[in-house]
């Protein structure tokens, strides 16, 4: 080796142990996450193509299929955020010239918008209104004129805190061609899906919130025909890293296992913890634990004259939930005083709902009792400090 040349003269500061505080995570995610899920993630690293951690992804599999109430083999999990299983269904699902359409009632819907252009597909943007989610005539009206290769839904629109309904309309999509992708990143574990009776064809989602686990692990679905029409595709997708056929062939879609990237070993730990409490759980009871944690909110939440944002009851959301700001009263002060005070996250706005609602999540370990009297409490003593008369 030859002499170096150059000296360390670039400088940082960190040093010591880290240093995070507490906090109860009250907003629309990251949930906090369950104290099993983190100790499974601190157990020491396998090789990512080792059998014991392929054996982990072969749990993974199976627990999304009960997650997900499917038998389709193709699940797995992608390595990143929702937003890495949002654009590895985009790109494997939208050919150029493809024609999508897009149920678009809020950030998520203007997100697949703008990726599925991105990916050349000849979008129709079905927005509609902030706090309100897509009509049934309207998709049925717009896939039947249009015959559209894809249909994206946001199961659970966190931006707005809207439910989207989606009954009768797998069977829609079936009759006019398109596949149906879902968002489920705050949704899944929390409210019911149901991927093979409803005649999903595509879903992903996310870890960090009804999950329980820490952010960084993306749960992804695809139906025996979604995969299909990968499998067709004329060209393969304009992105290597999310290339299902590459990312299915590590995760041993096809009966074999090739390397692709390197698994997030410790990731796939937690989820594998993750989706055993869903098992032990089982899907009921953590839909209606969420559920009734949603009337504890909103009766407390009413019983100080506040209200939803979302006109509709059959519209709103269990897990994320919008609460409208009262005219007069500071939004972020509130939000403040309650972390100050309480050491509890609750969430302003963001996109069409940005300073009109407070958001609170209602996700995973989070959906305690304890929790939602201290966001109640949070919320009573932030709106008496400012001077609100109507409890
Ligand atoms: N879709 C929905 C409905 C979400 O709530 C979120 C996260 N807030 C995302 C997509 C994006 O997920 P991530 O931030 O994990 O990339």
């Amino acid at each position: 080796a030859g002499e170096v040349v150059g000296s360390v003269d670039k400088k940082h500061t960190i040093s010591g142990v880290i240093n995070v505080p507490q906090r109860i995570l009250m907003g629309p995610g990251p949930a906090n996450a369950h104290p099993r899920i983190l100790a499974a993630q601190a157990l020491p690293l396998l090789g990512h193509m080792h059998p014991p951690f392929l054996a982990i992804m072969d749990e993974i599999k199976s627990g999304l299929k009960y997650t997900f109430q499917t038998d389709s083999p193709y699940t797995l999990m992608v390595s990143g955020t929702g937003h890495a299983g949002m654009e590895a269904c985009i790109s494997n699902l939208v050919e150029p010239g493809d024609k999508v359409v897009v149920g678009n009632a809020g950030i998520w819907g203007e997100r697949v918008v703008e990726m599925s252009k991105r990916f050349r597909g000849e979008v129709t943007d079905l927005k509609v209104p902030a706090g309100q989610t897509v009509p049934y005539e309207l998709l049925k009206q717009t896939l039947e004129q249009q015959k559209p290769a894809l249909l994206f839904l946001c199961q659970g629109e966190s931006s707005t805190g809207t439910h989207q309904n989606l009954t009768g309309l797998g069977e829609l999509c079936k009759k006019t061609g398109a596949l149906l992708l879902v968002d489920t990143v705050c949704s899944l574990g929390g409210v019911p899906m149901f991927a093979d009776a409803w005649g999903v064809d595509a879903i992903y989602s996310g870890s960090q919130k009804c999950l329980s686990a820490p952010p960084g692990g993306a749960p992804l679905f695809l139906s025996p025909r979604a995969m299909e029409k990968i499998q067709r595709r004329k060209t393969p997708p304009a992105t290597y890293n999310l290339d299902l056929n590459l990312i299915g062939d590590y995760w041993g879609w096809f009966g074999k296992r090739s390397y692709h990237h390197t698994g997030m070993v410790s990731t796939c730990y937690a989820m594998r913890e993750a989706l055993a409490l869903v098992n032990e759980e089982g899907l009921e009871s953590m839909w209606s634990r969420h559920k009734e944690l949603h009337h504890r909110l909103w009766d407390g939440l009413h019983s100080m004259g506040l209200k939803s944002f979302i006109e509709k009851d059959e519209d709103r959301l269990i897990t994320v939930n919008t609460i409208k700001v009262p005219e007069g009263i500071d939004w972020a002060a509130l939000i403040k005083n309650a972390m100050d005070e309480y050491n509890v996250e609750i969430a302003g706005g963001l996109g069409p709902s940005a300073g009109k609602v407070w958001r609170v999540g209602i996700m995973g370990y989070n959906a305690r009792p304890a929790n939602i009297e201290l966001v109640l409490t949070a919320f009573k003593d932030g709106l008496k400090k400012q001077g609100w008369k109507k409890f």
